[in-house]
């Protein structure tokens, strides 16, 4: 039992100005990941360090379901518009309030004047500095006179006896939902990946971040192993790798991109341990990463690398030989 995960098991942490992001259940920790990749070994004589380094592994590596082994269950309460961008994410099991049957609440997300940003011209899906003030208190009125116009319209269409489902459909997105949401730890820190990033917008990061807060209580060394691995590591192309190897090393006697006479470490091994937190095997493995880059040289385009056969047969061929 992890009695930090216990102790945040129905805590309610409010989130923007009506929702809130709470832990309801809790399957398994750090150790059930480590347990899971031991399959044949027992986990009581395992010391923290042995389980941190197989975690490491497990996410460096890409060894995805030992992660799976943990289940994390949340009670969640959202603006309609958050709740769509995250009902996106198919790998959870989702339970929502029903506007057919209950009352919609009467709570609706408004942002703050701080909040509201231009529109970012570079980044099409974003927002950047915030708006004049006047814009903001403008903004803000008129979504409150939209929102009480529709209100009007639902309550006296469910006094009329209106179906709930028909008296609903015209609230404005910004009206709150809830939702129990229940993932397992590989696909949570997925989503965290998604939406903790500064690319998501603004309302569904606040979520994620408090969830991202409870994960990390939930399975520390898991989520230290994804926020270095995962969360800010990034993808590198080809090209890119030519770069940051000759950043890496000195070449000497270089005729085409890569042919290597000798190479000579910038940045010295030990250095990489004292300066940059890497443990030995990180730095083999890092290092490693550029071998492939000596050794097809020059490397070749993807059509070289994988050329079509040049012999097939027709369907008949095949259909006979089984027959
Ligand atoms: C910044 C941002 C902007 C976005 N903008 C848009 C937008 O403009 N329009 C839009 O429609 N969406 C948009 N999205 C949503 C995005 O395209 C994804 O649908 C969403 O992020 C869910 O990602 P996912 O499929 O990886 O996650 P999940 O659904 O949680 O799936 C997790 C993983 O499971 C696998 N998987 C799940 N289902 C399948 C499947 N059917 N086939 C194959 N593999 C599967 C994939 O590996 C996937 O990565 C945006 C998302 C972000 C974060």
């Amino acid at each position: 039992v992890n009695t930090a995960a216990q102790e945040q098991l129905g805590r309610y942490y409010p989130v923007l100005d009506h929702g809130f992001v709470a832990l309801i259940d809790v399957m398994g920790g750090d150790e059930a990941v480590e347990q899971a990749a031991r399959v044949s070994y027992g986990t009581g004589t395992r010391k923290t360090s042995e389980t941190r380094g197989l975690l490491r592994y497990l996410m460096r590596h890409r060894h995805t379901t030992p992660y799976e082994m943990v289940e994390l269950k949340f009670h969640m309460a959202m603006p309609i518009f958050v709740a769509r961008q995250w009902i996106r994410h198919r790998t959870a099991s989702v339970n929502e309030y029903s506007g057919r049957y209950s009352l919609m609440p009467n709570l609706f997300y408004m942002p703050e004047p701080d909040d509201i940003g231009k529109q970012n011209a570079a980044n099409r899906q974003g927002r950047v500095e915030a708006v004049a003030p006047e814009v903001a208190n403008t903004f803000r009125a008129q979504l409150e006179h939209q929102r009480h116009d529709a209100v009007n319209t639902y309550k006296w269409a469910v006094a009329e006896d209106v179906a709930r489902e028909l008296a609903r459909i015209d609230l404005p997105l910004s009206t709150y939902t809830q939702w129990y949401w229940k993932i397992d730890l590989h696909n949570l820190l997925h989503f965290l990946g998604l939406r903790c990033d500064s690319h998501a917008q603004y309302e569904i990061r606040a979520f994620a971040d408090v969830m991202a807060a409870l994960t990390h209580v939930v399975a520390p060394l898991a989520f230290e192993a994804w926020y270095d691995y995962a969360f800010l590591s990034c993808r590198f192309s080809r090209q890119e790798m030519w770069v940051l190897r000759n950043l890496v090393y000195r070449i000497h006697d270089e005729t085409q991109r890569g042919l290597i006479a000798a190479r000579e470490a910038m940045i010295g091994e030990a250095q990489m341990v004292e300066d940059f937190s890497l443990n030995k095997r990180e730095v083999d493995e890092f290092l490693s990463r550029f071998d492939r880059f000596d050794e097809e040289l020059p490397d070749p385009d993807a059509d070289e690398r994988f050329p079509l056969p040049t012999h097939f047969e027709a369907p008949e061929y095949f259909a006979q030989k089984w027959a």
